[in-house]
């Protein structure tokens, strides 16, 4: 059977900016090839299933060679795969995406490109820089910086030098002192201005901006190197302007649980770029539904145990109907107000009501009273599959739970353990915090339990004035 191969446009970096074609391609894909310039998060729109393929290839370091890249995609899509080429930007903008578009036509591959957003263009929108202007530039011109290599033919530099609009070099900051060189030989002003943006659109994205003179001082004084983004014109002058920095830009924040949506978005819209780490998941265990049918009290722990409750339930043929009549007990509010989402109304929690001897309680790995009958619905296995974050990349951490902390740390390797200290924790009430502190982290923030009071107690930690 023949698989197929898309060449899937990743955007210019923050995973928000890949297209919803692009989100369901990932989550469809058997298998993903992607490279260095790949943000690792985007990974987590794939299944559990899928196999991560890191091809990625550092400038003078190539890791996998293209010509090994289009024999696995080939190969991978004869073995009858769903494959994913991952590609920074717009797979047609340079890195070689037309090139393997080629070879699959030529192997007879199904194949298909799904465009992105080029970080040609966004990557200077984030420095502020808006790539045409009225009073400025009315075209602009990509180019890449990294001419010589690969028998690509030489820059025809009087030609550039003399367009008016905005120039945009790629993989141009081994040039660098070049393309300024050339570029003021052939008539450029010294004085034009130009950006050099690095990883736009990141947590880690970092910029200057100078002219064709001073550029070259300034990126080796700030540290500025590959993947960068050269802008050079006179839009470079907007970014004084149009450049806003929110709050917490620059901030990378882990969240080590599974999908809390509200607190991710929260810290998204203030400009942080917040990951979630999946330490475990919820392993469904078979348990003995007939101990249900005589209880006239059901105790629930968790939504997690009630949905694999009427899981089971279901696929022995039977339905919520199984309930009439029985008294359902929440474990506490959350859980109350979580079943009255899926449809049930408690008839209390826990802590108002006396319970008759033979309840039967709904529950994850150990029970949570002692006397009923207890139900384990779920365990707790590893997470199939990590995605390759490296811990030293984030500012702080955020544990909602005991359980998060305990899961997420138990998880780590002793060199991962030792960079705990550099994260800031933030935790979200006084017992984990005195988890958190014996377990190593320096420096605990404690945010009660409420999400508002995490993302404060984040913006007063890491404001920029
Ligand atoms: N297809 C990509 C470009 C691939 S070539 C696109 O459309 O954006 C690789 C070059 O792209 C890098 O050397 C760098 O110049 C640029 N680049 C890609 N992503 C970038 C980012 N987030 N920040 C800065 N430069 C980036």
């Amino acid at each position: 059977m023949n698989g197929r191969v898309t060449l899937l446009g990743a955007g210019p970096g923050d995973p928000e900016l890949l297209t919803l074609i692009g989100k369901r391609r990932l989550h469809e894909a058997d298998v993903v090839l992607y490279d260095r310039l790949i943000d690792p998060s985007l990974l987590a729109f794939t299944s559990d299933k899928a196999s991560l393929v890191d091809v990625g290839k550092l400038p003078e370091h190539h890791k996998v060679k293209q010509s090994q890249i289009n024999q696995l995609l080939v190969d991978y899509a004869r073995d009858g795969k769903n494959v994913v080429r991952l590609k920074a930007g717009d797979p047609y903008v340079f890195g070689r995406g037309g090139e393997e578009a080629q070879v699959l036509e030529q192997q007879g591959v199904v194949f298909e490109v799904v465009p992105g957003i080029t970080s040609a263009i966004a990557g200077l929108a984030a420095g502020g820089i808006p790539i045409t202007h009225r009073d400025y530039a009315s075209s602009f011109h990509i180019i890449t910086g990294h001419h010589k290599k690969d028998g690509q033919k030489e820059l025809d530099w009087g030609n550039i030098a003399h367009q008016e609009g905005t120039l945009v070099f790629l993989m141009g900051m081994a040039q660098l002192p070049t393309i300024c060189r050339e570029l003021v030989a052939h008539g450029k002003e010294k004085a034009t201005p130009v950006a050099v943006i690095q990883w736009a659109t990141q947590w880690r994205q970092k910029m200057v901006t100078g002219d064709l003179a001073t550029i070259n001082d300034l990126v080796a004084r700030h540290h500025i190197s590959s993947p960068a983004l050269i802008a050079v014109g006179d839009v470079v002058k907007l970014s004084a302007q149009l450049n806003v920095s929110r709050p917490l830009q620059g901030v990378h924040v882990l969240l080590p649980y599974s999908k809390r949506q509200r607190l991710f978005n929260q810290l998204v819209d203030r400009g942080a770029t917040a990951d979630f780490y999946q330490r475990t998941a919820k392993q469904a265990l078979t348990a003995d539904l007939t101990v249900v049918d005589q209880a006239p009290v059901l105790l629930v722990d968790s939504i997690a145990a009630y949905q694999q409750f009427v899981n089971q339930l279901v696929n022995t043929g039977k339905d919520l109907r199984a309930l009439t009549g029985k008294k359902i007990i929440a474990l506490n509010q959350v859980v109350a107000r979580h079943l009255a989402t899926a449809g049930l109304i408690a008839d209390g929690v826990l802590a108002e009501v006396n319970l008759p001897t033979d309840y039967v309680e709904l529950g994850g790995e150990k029970p949570l009273t002692t006397g009923g009958h207890f139900l384990p619905l779920y365990q707790k296995a590893p997470h199939p599959r990590q995605l390759p974050f490296d811990l030293a990349e984030f500012n702080a951490v955020v544990f909602p739970s005991t359980d998060s902390l305990n899961d997420f740390v138990l998880a780590l390797d002793d060199s991962q353990r030792a960079q705990l200290a550099g994260l800031k924790a933030f935790t979200m009430g006084p017992t984990i915090s005195a988890a958190a502190t014996k377990l190593g982290f320096q420096e605990v923030i404690d945010c009660r339990s409420e999400i508002k009071e995490t993302v404060k107690a984040i913006e007063e930690e890491f404001r920029r004035d």
